[in-house]
């Protein structure tokens, strides 16, 4: 079975920014504040879960074969969910969650 790919621009709940859709991964996170939705359940991309509640970045995670992963955490449930990091994210969001973590 493959996973569904969505990749749809959406507007961030946190900062009102118009997300455009990424070019190379799924999108599911604000370039800008970095700040994701909390729609999935189990599987990225699944869009199953009732939460819809905004989800902070609370830390950064490397995998050698994934690069950098943003560790999210929804601010409704506690949720946390690691989403892989887009080659335009906002590099200054990304390096204050680094000095954030440290
Ligand atoms: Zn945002
Ligand atoms: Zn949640």
């Amino acid at each position: 079975m493959k996973t569904p790919k969505i990749n749809e621009k959406f507007v961030c709940k946190n900062c009102g920014t118009l997300v455009p859709p990424s070019k190379s991964s799924c999108r599911n996170h604000c370039t800008k504040c970095l700040h994701s939705m909390h729609v999935d359940e189990t599987l990225p991309g699944d869009r199953l879960s009732p939460c819809h509640g905004l989800m902070e970045p609370i830390g950064l995670e490397y995998k050698g074969n994934k690069g950098y992963q943003i560790i999210h955490k929804c601010l409704l449930c506690g949720k946390k969910q690691l989403n892989m990091a887009a080659d335009d994210d906002n590099q200054e969001e990304v390096a204050k969650i680094n000095l954030r973590t440290l």
